[in-house]
């Protein structure tokens, strides 16, 4: 049901700025989507065309921009990019790090007609 949400959202989002520019319809809504946000985006394409049908959105396509994990060392200040779930520094080995990338999910923009 996370998705559910979301896509609720996104849906409310791209409206509102569809009105904001008096637009008829909702060509193309580019979503930002980072890996570590956990979202399917098989599962916000299936909500989307339940919640948008009687909207201006009911015929836009979604697009996913997809946002590699990325990483920075606490330690040893390293960024780097994970390529496996143990998030281990290349650097030093440590497993303290913060979140630089990954945890995207906004609109990007919408193509309105
Ligand atoms: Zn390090």
């Amino acid at each position: 049901m996370h998705e559910f949400s979301i896509t609720q959202s996104i849906l409310d989002i791209a409206l509102e700025r569809a009105g904001e520019d008096q637009a008829s319809r909702i060509t193309k809504i580019n979503v930002t989507l980072g890996d570590l946000s956990g979202i399917s985006e098989e599962c916000v394409q299936f909500y989307f065309d339940f919640l948008s049908k009687d909207t201006i959105a009911a015929e836009a396509s979604l697009a996913f921009d997809k946002v590699p994990t990325q990483l920075r060392c606490r330690e040893c200040g390293t960024t780097f990019s994970p390529d496996n779930s143990a998030w281990l520094c290349p650097g030093c080995k440590e497993q303290k790090m913060d979140i630089i990338f990954g945890r995207e999910c906004y609109i990007n923009s919408i193509e309105v007609e």
